[in-house]
């Protein structure tokens, strides 16, 4: 009998969405009268732009041709779709060198895979509430987790504590679910404590292109010290609609180096590229054409028009809490707005509240940890008319 990886008994189920879809689905079956509106959905719905697309129609047109065949790729993506993405970090005043940059299906490969390079004894530090991903994978691999509190006293934005030591942190900036972003300070801050501390920063940037407040950074390597503690995770999903077409990149800095426990300087940049040369074979040609298109000047302008759609939404959404005096963070720099339930309800009482009375979907924020339990999540990503109304619904009822 083969000794299976018993780690996978200690996840929790993983039953938000599925529970989320289970309950709307009786109402709907009770109620097929009333007209539900979803406003739980962390996916995009617009389509993705011209200029985009038809740099994947080339690929495809390249594939059907001897001359323009491409088959296997370099593992870390090509050459092409790197510079692209130097140049797209140069345009926001950061600079980085295209082998630092790797290609993949997408962040939450990369989020997940990273944990590969990593021995069992780390201390990790987690801030709940959080993107699952980063907690599961670690769980996955039998790791223990110390969490940081992210609520209302901090602005969902948790501090280090410099008496604590961790090895590895992660951080998402802008955030899902609480769209709380950090200024430099504050990552300055982060930065420093992971120098303080030897340890390394995974910082995901999955909404930098959400950010308007031009004086917050889109990336950690706007904060100096940052390319000896930090690795960046990125993803075209948001940016571009690529969460069905699939392509994000993740920057291992050269400076990002560490002493094995017998003195060997490691390099996490030479390691990453060992590790995905190793378990990857690269996005699809079409893909990266696509990809690359996006962080053209033309096409990132194609992008932002999509993002701003969802902004303009996003705004409907916090002004109507504001409107009722209802706290929320996110919101600006962010599709999340995220909220404490109304009469200190239970995230999930707050959510069949919420669809009985208005047939609004949210997301309960219990599902994202503890500090989510009295907290809600609406995004962005559903239509201007749908959102226009379920705040109107939301107006009427409280
Ligand atoms: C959506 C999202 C991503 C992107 O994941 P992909 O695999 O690139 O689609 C990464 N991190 C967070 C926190 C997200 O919400």
């Amino acid at each position: 009998m083969p000794k299976l990886n018993e780690n996978y008994l200690n996840l929790k189920e993983s039953y938000l969405f599925a529970e989320i879809n289970h309950r709307v689905k009786a109402y709907s079956e009770a109620h097929p009268e009333k007209k539900i509106i979803r406003l739980g959905i962390g996916d995009v719905t617009l389509p993705i732009g011209s200029k985009m697309i038809e740099q994947m129609h080339e690929g495809v047109d390249a594939m059907a041709s001897s001359e323009t065949f491409k088959g296997y790729g370099p593992e870390q993506g090509y050459d092409f779709l790197r510079n692209a993405i130097v140049d797209y970090y140069a345009r926001n005043n950061v600079s980085i060198e295209a082998d630092e940059v790797f290609v993949s299906d997408g962040a939450k490969s990369d989020t997940g895979n990273i944990t590969d390079l990593f021995a069992q004894d780390n201390v990790i530090m987690i801030p709940d509430p959080v993107y699952p991903v980063y907690v599961d994978t670690n769980i996955m691999n039998g790791r223990n987790i110390t969490y940081i509190d992210a609520n209302a006293e901090n602005n969902f934005l948790p501090m280090p504590d410099h008496s604590k030591h961790a090895d590895i942190i992660y951080i998402c900036s802008p955030n899902n679910p609480t769209g709380a972003a950090y200024n430099y300070e504050q990552l300055k801050e982060w930065v420093d404590y992971a120098l303080e501390n030897d340890a390394i920063l995974l910082y995901d940037s999955a909404y930098e292109c959400f950010i308007t407040d031009e004086s917050l950074p889109r990336s950690i390597f706007a904060i100096e010290g940052a390319k000896k503690c930090a690795i960046e995770f990125c993803s075209l999903s948001k940016t571009a609609g690529f969460t069905g077409t699939r392509c994000g990149y993740t920057i291992v800095p050269k400076a990002l180096k560490f002493v094995s426990s017998k003195g060997i300087e490691m390099s996490l940049n030479a390691m990453w590229n060992r590790r995905q040369t190793t378990k990857f074979n690269g996005v699809s040609y079409i893909v990266q054409k696509g990809a690359a298109a996006a962080f053209s000047v033309e096409g990132m302008a194609q992008c932002h028009e999509n993002i701003k759609y969802y902004q303009e939404n996003a705004k409907i959404i916090a002004d109507g809490l504001a409107k009722k005096g209802i706290r929320y963070f996110g919101g600006v720099n962010s599709p999340y707005i995220w909220f404490e339930c109304l009469n200190s309800m239970d995230s999930w009482d707050f959510f069949d509240y919420l669809l009985n009375n208005a047939q609004v979907v949210g997301t309960p924020g219990a599902g994202f940890g503890k500090n989510g339990q009295k907290y809600f999540r609406l995004t962005s990503f559903g239509n201007r008319e749908n959102t226009i109304e379920a705040m109107h619904r939301i107006d009427q009822l409280f």
